[in-house]
């Protein structure tokens, strides 16, 4: 037995509960706890953005449970820690250009709702809180690659949510004794990723456009660069966060990422390569909130919780392709 499958072993026999289980990210949190030994999987959705059929291959496992409510009823989030070993939270309105239209209910969920769901996990005696946080904290700050402690200017609405949280995060390490990870996702992407609407992200959206035969469209001139991360290393942080003895000074906020800069030219080029694509990108006018370029130092995640990727770009597309090519399908 490897030490990471030894250390996800202490999820033998454990009770989690993971908030935004049922959309891209959580949802195959949810399936990977059932997997490595959860005794209970409770997931809380409001499916805003989430979907049902995101867990249907998990339908009929008794150690799943589903439950519709919202993050922002304290009382709800009081009702779905109960008996809970582990919070795992997920939820939250996840689009830099929706934050900018509508930072009221950016700010409802993601702020609102992270205290709520926080709070209500200290009352139940939960005490390791392992929860989402994002590369747009980085704002402004042009240093690459990106290290945890040089932060910049923010950028959105959704960007000051996720920093509120970190914020609100060592506090509640500080005052309650609570054990709390951030993990700065960036750009994750992988099957069940909602390549609909007018928020949908890039990977996505550009390989559901493919299969459709249609236009891809590129914001401004496409030299912009990110950090694609594979769901599977996402996942991979989450339990290592759940499952890692000791968090130095109650909290901390690591990158989660694949450590390897992709334009999104190169990003569609590759695509379009696997997919044989035969139309050119049109280029259109720059998103407002984006950054630039977007690379992470993973130091910080390998000496806290020995995170280390294990999928890289090159190797997370096809199976990403394979899973919206067989939506297709049916
Ligand atoms: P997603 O939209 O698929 O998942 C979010 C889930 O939260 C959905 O199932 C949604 O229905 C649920 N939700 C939203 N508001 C809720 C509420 N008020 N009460 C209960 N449930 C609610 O998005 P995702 O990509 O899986 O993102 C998961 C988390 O990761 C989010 O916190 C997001 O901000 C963060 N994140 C994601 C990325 C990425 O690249 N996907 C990058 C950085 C951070």
């Amino acid at each position: 037995m490897s030490g990471q499958d030894a250390q996800y072993g202490k999820l033998s026999g454990r009770k989690v509960l993971v908030t935004g289980g049922a959309g891209f990210i959580g949802s195959h949190i949810a399936e990977h706890l059932l997997a490595k030994g959860a005794v209970a999987v409770r997931v809380l959705d409001n499916f805003s953005t989430g979907h049902r059929h995101n867990l249907a291959h998990l339908e009929g496992n008794p150690r799943l449970e589903v439950v519709e409510g919202d993050i922002r009823d304290a009382g709800t989030c009081i009702r779905v820690c109960e008996g809970m070993d582990l919070l795992c939270h997920q939820a939250a309105i996840g689009s830099v250009p929706r934050s900018i239209e509508d930072p009221l209910t950016t700010n409802d969920v993601n702020v609102g709702g992270f205290v709520n769901i926080c709070f209500a996990a200290k009352e139940a005696g939960i005490r390791r809180i392992v929860y989402a946080s994002s590369s747009s904290v980085y704002g402004d700050e042009p240093t690459l690659p990106k290290v945890e402690t040089r932060t910049g200017k923010l950028l959105s609405p959704y960007a000051a949510s996720k920093q509120a949280n970190e914020a609100y995060a060592a506090v509640f390490a500080e005052v309650y004794g609570l054990e709390l990870v951030g993990l700065r996702y960036f750009n994750v992407f992988g099957p069940r990723q909602d390549p609909n609407g007018p928020y949908a992200a890039v990977v996505p959206r550009f390989i559901a456009r493919m299969v459709a035969g249609e236009a891809v469209y590129i914001d401004g001139d496409g030299k912009q660069s990110r950090d694609f991360t594979y769901i599977a290393n996402a996942v991979k942080a989450n339990l290592l966060a759940l499952t890692v003895p000791d968090i130095p000074k109650g909290h901390v906020a690591v990158n989660v990422a694949a450590g390897e800069e992709t334009t999104i030219n190169d990003l569609f080029n590759h695509i379009a390569f696997l997919m044989e694509y035969p139309q050119a990108a049109i280029h259109g006018s720059p998103r407002s909130g984006d950054i630039r370029h977007s690379l992470a130092d993973l130091r910080l995640a390998s000496r806290v919780l020995g995170y280390q990727p294990s999928v890289m770009v090159a190797d997370g597309l096809p199976p990403t392709i394979a899973y919206f090519r067989g939506l297709n399908q049916t």
